[in-house]
């Protein structure tokens, strides 16, 4: 069967014996109340349920003897019976925290608590009875004090045993020693029932509100207190938190749980962990060994018997770990001298266990039960503490985590900016290499044939424009082919290479050589008179043919012969057939020599007709030389 479903089949038999006691005591003494009594009976046990004394565990201390004895002592045990019963069917629906939003556990809380306060009125009463007791109550004396007793230890008996069995049915731990489930503080209120009682009985309404009076102004200026300290423990923790990162809170957090640890413990070991959920691992941030203070430490979440804690989230007392089962000396991993006795408590915020508090001392019989409750009294007092600063922890990691990344994605992105500025720069000097190469013979780096006819346009067109000279010489090598034939092709390269040196020497910047054809070259003369040019041809010429050839090829020779014509303002392909029809007077006249028309030859085209009209490129064929 489920956890839930047995609590509730515990819960709902409960009331069988209750009523059936009832029933069976319905003849003993009975004062049957009024209505306003019922009210006012309900009211009180309400309101002790409600503002009892605060407690460090659990809860409340409450004052529930108070109005619960007064009640079997004025009216009997059917009547109290009853009107705790209805009490207690009324409370769960007046404290959302104590239904903890579930109607299913109200219901059950409410039959539980019902039968368990019958219950309590029946033993009370009859071990009352069985001491001597009777009712209606005189002013007691000392003949009456062991009814009384035996009243008040039945009741708490009942309530322990009942405690006992609702925390079984609910499969939570129940302690080992009943003294853990004695509230000291039930026992204390008895007397001040058995008073209440009396002056119901036997004083007038004035006496009873004098009575109220000062228990209700004792609560109050209890729970005063009580808050003042909490408020101020509250905002002092604030303060010093306040401003601090996520790991400097905790650490904070853990140097004040020693404190309040060193206030109520004596112990030769200490530990306070919290939960990493990253890592999954306890990190215990504060260990002290005697007096000497550990590393921090990181311990797999589940190792151990602060793992058992962990995942359990039961605190544990071990009272004499010389006495200790095996299985629980097995989990215990002991660093140095073995504890006698020792507390741990986990420390959880709703449910969920976010750390561990520890103490241990190398004396067995140490610690007890009580001490155990103070310690998980502070553990729940530093749950929401610890909860928030590991929160704000997890969040400072975050953010750190967040920045390392926008750092490394910056790198990235800077790294990857430089590769395309490379990348571009690369680009940018093929173009131009590209662009070269779309200019530029790649034999002699002279510009090409295309680049040739580009500035044939352009100088005639400025020549046209400025009104200047413009001068074309074509010149060839004489009998190239011969040169191939004797040296090889690639001296043939190397004498293309070496002309083309010689000709940049003999020409202006302003001037431009090009390599038209195979072995043939343009020579464009801008500005420059037909004098000057032939000059510089005639110069040109001689230093061809006075070239160290032997330096390739030891009897390597090499002229060349050439056509020279100034520009008369014809186009293009026309000045092309002039000059060409003169390199081929020129090779026809014997070779090595340049040839020029004469200063006012008539503008046509000698020896070879040439389509004047046709397009530069179709109508200059690169002179053959034969
Ligand atoms: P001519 O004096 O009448 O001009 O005689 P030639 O032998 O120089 O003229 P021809 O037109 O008969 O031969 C030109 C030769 O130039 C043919 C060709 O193999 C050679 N030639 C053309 N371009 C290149 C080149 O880039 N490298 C080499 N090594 N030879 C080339
Ligand atoms: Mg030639
Ligand atoms: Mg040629």
């Amino acid at each position: 069967m489920s956890k839930q479903g047995r609590l509730a089949l515990y819960c709902c038999s409960l009331p069988v014996p209750a009523l059936a006691a009832l029933w069976w005591l319905r003849d003993s003494y009975a004062v049957w109340p009024s209505p306003l009594q019922w009210a006012l009976a309900v009211c009180a046990l309400l309101i002790v349920w409600h503002f009892g004394l605060p407690a460090a565990v659990g809860g409340l201390r409450s004052m529930e003897r108070v109005p619960q004895i007064a009640l079997l002592l004025v009216g009997g045990p059917v009547p109290a019976a009853l009107q705790c019963a209805l009490a207690a069917v009324a409370f769960p629906f007046t404290h959302a925290a104590y239904r903890q939003n579930s109607w299913r556990i109200a219901a059950l809380r409410a039959l539980n608590n019902m039968s368990m306060l019958s219950l309590m009125m029946v033993a009370g009463w009859l071990a009352f009875d069985a001491l001597g007791g009777h009712l209606p109550l005189e002013v007691p004396g000392w003949g009456d004090l062991l009814p009384l007793i035996g009243m008040i230890v039945s009741m708490q008996s009942v309530n322990i045993v009942m405690l006992v069995g609702y925390h079984a049915a609910s499969g939570r731990p129940i302690a080992k020693n009943p003294s853990a489930l004695i509230d000291d503080a039930d026992l204390l209120f008895a007397p001040l029932g058995v008073l209440a009682a009396m002056v119901w009985l036997h004083l007038n309404t004035l006496a009873m509100l004098l009575m109220a009076g000062f228990v209700g102004i004792f609560l109050v200026s209890h729970r005063a207190s009580g808050g003042l300290r909490a408020k101020a423990v509250a905002s002092a923790t604030a303060k010093r938190s306040a401003g601090l990162s996520g790991a400097q809170r905790l650490d904070r957090l853990a140097e004040q749980v020693l404190t309040e640890v060193r206030e109520t413990f004596v112990f030769d070991e200490f530990m306070f962990g919290v939960l990493d959920r990253k890592l999954d691992q306890l990190d215990f941030r504060v260990r002290l060994n005697g007096p000497e203070r550990l590393p921090r430490l990181l311990r797999p979440r589940d190792q151990g018997l602060f793992g058992w804690v962990a995942a359990n989230g039961r605190s544990l007392l071990v009272e004499d770990f010389s006495k200790a089962s095996p299985a629980l000396r097995e989990r215990t991993q002991i660093l140095g001298q073995e504890p006698g006795s020792m507390l741990i408590a986990p420390i959880m915020d709703h449910e969920e266990v976010v750390g561990i508090i520890s103490v241990q001392h190398f004396k067995a019989s140490q610690y007890r039960d009580h001490d155990l409750t103070l310690l998980e009294a502070m553990a729940h007092r530093l749950a929401r503490g610890v909860a928030d600063a590991r929160a704000f922890e997890e969040l400072d990691d975050l953010r750190l985590d967040l920045e390392n990344k926008v750092r490394e994605r910056t790198r990235e992105l800077s790294e990857l900016v430089r590769e395309r500025d490379r990348l571009l720069n690369e680009l940018r000097e093929k173009n131009r290499a590209l662009d070269r190469l779309t200019r530029e013979d790649p034999l002699t780096e002279l510009a090409n044939r295309r680049e040739f006819d580009h500035a044939l346009t352009r100088e005639i067109a400025a020549a046209t424009r400025q009104e200047h000279s413009l001068c074309l010489a074509l010149i060839d090598l004489d009998q190239f082919k011969q040169i191939n034939d004797r040296f090889g092709h690639a001296v043939g390269d190397q004498v293309l290479t070496q002309a083309a040196e010689v000709f940049r020497a003999h020409f202006r910047g302003s001037d431009l050589v090009a390599r038209v054809g195979g072995e043939e070259f343009a020579v464009l003369l801008p500005d420059c008179t037909l004098d000057d040019a032939r000059q510089r041809c005639e110069s040109l010429r001689t230093a061809y043919a006075a070239h160290d050839w032997r330096s390739i090829e030891s009897e390597l020779q090499s002229t060349l012969s050439g056509g020279l014509v100034l520009w008369r303002g014809e186009t293009g392909s026309r000045l092309l057939a002039r000059v060409d029809s003169l390199l081929y007077a020129a090779k026809q006249e014997g070779r090595n020599r340049i040839v020029t028309e004469p200063a006012e030859a008539p503008d046509q085209t000698r020896e070879r007709p040439v389509d004047a009209e046709a397009s530069m490129s179709d109508a200059h064929s690169p002179a053959s030389g034969d």
